[in-house]
């Protein structure tokens, strides 16, 4: 579910063009993701579900930081 996603923030900085990765942290296995899939969950839709391509390609579960529900 959701595309993935490669979280860049371009900025200008002193005339030079800079590049910032955006962390996400994964919602299932807590790590930190450059690459990511983001969806609002499909429960509550207010909290944004963050998915690393590793948990999004094994399908591992998740659970929303506002309602709580388990998903996959
Ligand atoms: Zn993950
Ligand atoms: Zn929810």
């Amino acid at each position: 579910m959701g595309a993935l996603r490669i979280g860049l923030l371009y900025f200008t900085l002193q005339n030079k063009l800079k590049v910032m990765y955006i962390l996400k942290i994964c919602s299932s296995c807590g790590k930190q993701a450059r690459i990511y899939a983001e969806f609002p969950c499909p429960h509550c839709g207010e909290r944004a579900i963050v998915r690393c391509p590793h948990c999004r390609e094994t399908t591992n579960t998740y659970r929303c930081g506002k309602c709580g529900k388990v998903g996959p």
